[in-house]
């Protein structure tokens, strides 16, 4: 029975949010975006050379935003819909047996009895008002804004802050990005990662002076989120890669 449960001991790394104020939302809207047009100009030229009528491409929806996000195992894979999401923890997080036990609508496994849990669905449950899911009851929706919605108070989706350069996970907070990189990306120096740039340390006196450099303000924050950077330089990574803000510096 039960849900897919984060598997890390994350609940130590929990620490208050920080708002995402002044963030655009940002969706991997990019490179459809390159891939549109790179279709649209070939089909110009084709259009040219013989009378084919071609079907336009499906309209793409440059705008479409992440409502939630995949918090099995810091994987923070967004998703633009529940069907979506429930399509990726089929796909990424399942191993055929729980594929069978997956209820589609509120993702608990029920290795037995997943036909009554369904019946339960069909006599009385509870929507959800952010996406298409279905909880047998108010508590497990309140839940599940909280996790898949990343909704802290009121209604409202986060709009996602930065990206993972690594993988295509998405995030609406640093310390998101903070759990995700030491989780996904750092097995091997998870303990060394420092929570405020992502450096890894090589070892405790380092990391002494290089706290010390932070708490000094000898470093570089970032005007969007909490991150703080030991450069110029790499304060510019962050906003370019992180944020994706290639614009800001033209
Ligand atoms: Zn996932
Ligand atoms: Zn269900
Ligand atoms: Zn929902
Ligand atoms: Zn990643
Ligand atoms: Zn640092
Ligand atoms: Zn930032």
């Amino acid at each position: 029975m039960g849900k897919l449960e984060n598997v890390s001991g994350a609940a130590a790394f929990h620490e208050d949010r920080i708002g995402s104020a002044g963030a655009p939302p940002r969706t991997a809207s990019g490179t459809s975006a390159e891939r549109v047009s790179t279709v649209k100009s070939i089909m110009d030229k084709s259009m040219v050379k013989s009378e084919t009528v071609v079907a336009p491409p499906p309209p793409v929806d440059l705008t479409a935003k992440v409502i939630g996000w995949c918090t099995y195992n810091r994987c923070y894979q967004g998703s633009t819909s529940w069907e979506k999401h429930v399509q990726h923890q089929r796909k990424r997080h399942c191993t055929a047996a729980e594929r069978h036990a997956l209820c589609r609508f509120c993702l608990e496994l029920h290795h037995a009895g997943l036909q009554e849990h369904l019946q339960e669905h069909a006599l009385s449950d509870v929507a959800c008002s952010l996406c298409s899911g279905r909880f047998l009851d108010d508590g497990d929706v309140a839940r599940h804004k909280a996790d898949f919605h990343q909704v802290t108070t009121g209604d409202e989706v986060p709009p996602a802050l930065g990206r993972c350069t690594k993988c295509p996970a998405t995030f609406s907070s640093w310390e998101d990005n903070v759990q995700h990189q030491v989780i996904r990306h750092h097995k091997k120096d998870a303990d060394r990662v420092c929570s405020h740039c992502l450096v890894p340390l090589p070892s405790v006196e380092f990391a002494e002076t290089h706290v010390l450099r932070h708490s000094e303000g000898k470093d570089f924050p970032c005007h969007l989120c909490p991150a703080r950077l030991t450069s110029e330089e790499t304060r510019t990574k962050h906003l370019q890669r992180f944020h994706a803000q290639e614009w800001a510096f033209r």
